[in-house]
C-alpha cells in the first residue's frame, strides 16, 4: 500500500468514529430538555412551540412600542438560506410562514431558522384559499413543521390576504391566532430593492408587521434590500422582533 493510501484510508477510520460520538453529543442536548420542570437546577429546555393568547385575528402589535415584526411567506425555498445568511449578518430575527409541502428536503432550513433565532408560522400545506376553514391543511402543514423541527407553531397566516371567520375559528382550535399584516411591499411583483426598500421605511409605524417573501420566485430584490430596511428601522429607533415577541406569546418548553 502507498503512503498516500494508508493516509487516506486512516482519514476516512478518523471520521467514522469520530461522527458517531458527535451525534451522541446532539441527542444528549435533546433529551436533556425533557427534564423535570420541578427541578430548581437550570437544564438546557427544548423550544417546542408557542402560547396562543388575545384576540385570534391580528394585523398589527401593541402602538405603544416601537418594536417591528418582518415576516417571509411561501417557503422554504432556494432563497431561503441566502437570506438567513443576511439576517444572521444584521442579527435580525423574523418570522418565516411555511407552506407544508415545501418542507421536504428542507428541513434544516427550519430547523436552522429556530436554531438562529427566528420563529416559524403556518401558511396552509398547499398555499391554498382556506377563507372559510381548511383544518387538514393547517394540521397537516403542523405535521411537517413538527416531525422537522419538534416545534409547533401557534402563528397562522391567511394565503393570498384572505381571510375568513370560519378559518380564523378553525386556526385556534389548532392552538394559532390568525395573522396578516398592515405593511406590504408587494415584493412578490418584484419591483426592484429600492421600491421594497422605500415602501416598508415609509409605511412602517410602531408595532407593525410587515409581509415579505422568501420563495415562491425569485427573491434577489428582496433580500437586496434587508440591509438599509433594518438599518433605517434601527436608526429611528425600532427593535425587530418575532411575531410572537411583538405579540408577547409565551414560549412553550419540552
Ligand atoms: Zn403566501
Amino acid at each position: 500500500m502507498s503512503l498516500r493510501r494508508a493516509r487516506r484510508l486512516a482519514a476516512a477510520l478518523l471520521a467514522t468514529v469520530l461522527l458517531p460520538s458527535a451525534g451522541v453529543a446532539e441527542a444528549q442536548t435533546a433529551t436533556a430538555g425533557a427534564a423535570s420542570a420541578a427541578s430548581t437546577t437550570v437544564q438546557p429546555r427544548r423550544l417546542i412551540g408557542c402560547r396562543a393568547a388575545g384576540p385570534s385575528f391580528r394585523t398589527s402589535g401593541w402602538r405603544g412600542r416601537r418594536s417591528v415584526a418582518l415576516t417571509f411567506d411561501d417557503g422554504p425555498g432556494p432563497h431561503t438560506g441566502p437570506m438567513l445568511d443576511v439576517l444572521r449578518r444584521l442579527r435580525a430575527p423574523a418570522t418565516f410562514f411555511v407552506v407544508g409541502s415545501q418542507v421536504r428536503g428542507r428541513e434544516w432550513l427550519l430547523r436552522r431558522q429556530l436554531r438562529e433565532g427566528h420563529a416559524i408560522g403556518n401558511h396552509t400545506f398547499g398555499h391554498v384559499n382556506v377563507a372559510g376553514g381548511g383544518y387538514s391543511q393547517m394540521a397537516s402543514t403542523q405535521g411537517a413543521i413538527r416531525r422537522a423541527t419538534g416545534y409547533t407553531p401557534c402563528v397562522f397566516r391567511f394565503p393570498y390576504g384572505s381571510a375568513g371567520r370560519g378559518g380564523i375559528f378553525q386556526a385556534r382550535a389548532l392552538g394559532m391566532l390568525s395573522i396578516q399584516w398592515d405593511v406590504d411591499p408587494r415584493d412578490w411583483t418584484r419591483p426592484g430593492s429600492g421600491a421594497v426598500y422605500s415602501r416598508v421605511v415609509s409605511a412602517v409605524r410602531p408595532g407593525s408587521i410587515v409581509v415579505m417573501h422568501d420563495a415562491g420566485g425569485n427573491r434577489a430584490g428582496t433580500i437586496a434590500a434587508l440591509p438599509a430596511i433594518v438599518a433605517t428601522l434601527r436608526r429611528r429607533g425600532y427593535r425587530l422582533v418575532t411575531v410572537p415577541q411583538l405579540l408577547l406569546l409565551a414560549p412553550r418548553y419540552g
